[in-house]
């Protein structure tokens, strides 16, 4: 049995006295939430903020990204170790990194073989762009995507990773893929996984849809077997997100 998750990514919103209210705001609706891993992911410079309105309740926090170096002269950048110092959660590899920041896979792996080294649980996105579904390359580069991100990372430590499934075409459009859709790509991520780490790693991955998920249509892919949560961008900035969480843990 795979337990949900509701991530909510923040993106570029809320610095740290917005994010100390609204987290603040939500302590008490989503702490009655239970069953479930529920994560926010404020940006760094308000990731503190965040963590005092929600220290002492079951609300996790995560990064929204981290250094793939472990620390010294790298200006601007985060280490995994400091992370860890508020969040056990960090996501790699958004399709925003990789288009507006030029993330590769390559990258994405070493983040994520990062991440594991400091005990965080990474939430490694994959998706195709509208272009490659039209012209049904969808497999081609999901299969790119999950090789060349999560192959060789140490057996005993790929149990701890989580694949987020996010249609590029579906993130802030509104338009969210179809339970179908998801369904037949969480199939491939898993079957390549089982290729890479076994088929018990492949039923024990929690795999995650993301992509213009409300309140509305949230039922929809909690009540999938394949789908083990979501992650969450426009509607996690408003109180729809706890209603998002609570059916999720409602149907598991
Ligand atoms: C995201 O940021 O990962 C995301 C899925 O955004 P949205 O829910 O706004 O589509």
């Amino acid at each position: 049995m795979r337990k949900s998750i509701v991530a909510g990514n923040w993106k570029m919103n809320y610095g740290p006295l917005q994010a100390e209210s609204f987290a603040g705001s939500l302590r008490d609706p989503l702490s009655a939430i239970t069953g479930t891993d529920i994560v926010l992911f404020p940006p760094f410079i308000s990731l503190y903020a965040a963590h005092r309105a929600v220290a002492g309740s079951s609300i996790q926090l995560g990064a929204q990204n981290l250094s793939d170096q472990t620390g010294g002269a790298f200006t601007g950048e985060v280490s995994a170790g400091m992370i860890t110092e508020l969040c056990s959660w960090v996501i790699i590899g958004h399709s925003e990194r990789r288009q507006y920041y030029q993330e590769t896979d390559q990258l994405v792996s070493r983040k994520t073989q990062v991440a594991l080294d400091a005990g965080l649980t990474p939430i490694v996105c994959v998706g195709e762009h509208l272009e490659d579904r039209e012209a049904n390359l969808t497999e081609r580069v999901i299969t790119t995507q999950i090789r060349g991100s999560l192959d060789g990372l140490p057996p005993d430590q790929f149990g701890r990773v989580v694949v987020a499934y996010e249609p590029v075409w579906a993130i802030g459009t509104g338009r969210a893929a179809s339970r179908q859709d998801a369904d037949d790509v969480i199939a491939i991520i898993r079957a390549l996984v089982g290729e890479m780490y076994g088929r018990p790693a492949a039923a024990d991955l929690r795999v995650l849809y993301g992509g213009s998920v409300t309140a509305a249509n949230i039922a929809e892919f909690a009540a999938s077997p394949e789908i083990d949560g979501a992650l969450i961008g426009g509607a996690s900035l408003k109180p729809e997100f706890v209603d998002i969480a609570r059916i999720i843990a409602e149907q598991g």
